[in-house]
């Protein structure tokens, strides 16, 4: 059995200051649980150190939003995965639609991002995700096939312990509109079986797909209760320790 990630996507939300409060919270809604799913908060970069101290001693883990492919030098405003291991990372997000769209970051970029957090003993969550008009015309399953196939290309099987892929359908994301729980499967299944074509079944068994794009306390259980969804990635709702608890007691 896979153990489920619930993760939470901060985005550009929560300085240092608003993202320790929020991170002392989430420590205490969960305190005295014992916790059977991951748990992950990726913050903005500046805010990672706070949520780290906070975290410390806990169960609930650190992450990132995004990296840079080199280790240090001249390219200004970019982070590394040597500093995000200096602070107690664990994960970095690596493709979503939001770098796609707005930071112009191709699949052969995203591909050569994840190859740098596994080299460097991170663990990846890869986004993959249609636009409403993929869907509407029934591409959605090539669109996937190639962000997903993009990497794989780069990465090899005996990183599946480190490999988590993140379906966010775009037109779910920060609409409140949700994919049903059988187009989250379909493409869920879909996946694993890009996984098994380029890993064998074995492997592809191993992997969480996580399912992100307006989920909340109120769609949670649905959604989770999938086989092929593995957890979570929450915007919105990872922004109140409440829901986002709310959520990982759903998952338990
Ligand atoms: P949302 O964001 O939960 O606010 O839709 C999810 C994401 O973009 O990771």
């Amino acid at each position: 059995m896979r153990t489920l990630l619930i993760a939470g996507n901060w985005k550009m939300n929560a300085g240092p200051t608003e993202a320790k409060e929020l991170a002392d919270g989430m420590v205490a809604a969960r305190q005295g649980k014992d916790d059977s799913s991951d748990i992950l908060i990726c913050p903005p970069f500046i805010s990672i150190p706070a949520v780290a101290e906070s975290f410390s001693g806990s169960h609930l883990k650190v992450g990132a939003q995004n990296v840079h492919t080199e280790d240090n030098g001249a390219f200004t405003g970019e982070t590394s995965t040597s500093m995000l291991n200096d602070t107690g990372c664990e994960y970095v997000i690596v493709g979503h639609s939001e770098r796609r769209e707005y930071f112009h970051e191709d699949d052969a970029l995203i591909a050569q991002k994840a190859k740098k957090v596994l080299t460097d003993d991170l663990k990846v969550i890869v986004c993959v995700g249609e636009k409403l008009e993929d869907r509407k015309s029934g591409n959605h399953e090539n669109i996937v096939r190639t962000q997903v196939k993009a990497v794989l290309d780069h990465v090899d099987a005996n990183n599946a312990d480190n490999f988590v892929i993140a379906y966010e359908p775009v037109w779910a994301i920060g609409t409140g509109e949700t994919a049903t729980p059988e187009q989250a499967q379909e493409m869920h299944q879909f996946i694993r079986s890009l996984l098994a074509d380029a890993w064998g079944e074995d492997e592809a068994e191993k992997i969480r797909i996580l399912y992100g794009g307006s989920m909340k306390p109120a769609n949670a259980e649905e959604l989770l209760s999938q086989t092929d969804v593995d957890g979570g990635l929450i915007g919105g709702a990872s922004l109140k320790a409440e829901s986002f608890s709310d959520i990982i007691d759903i998952a338990e």
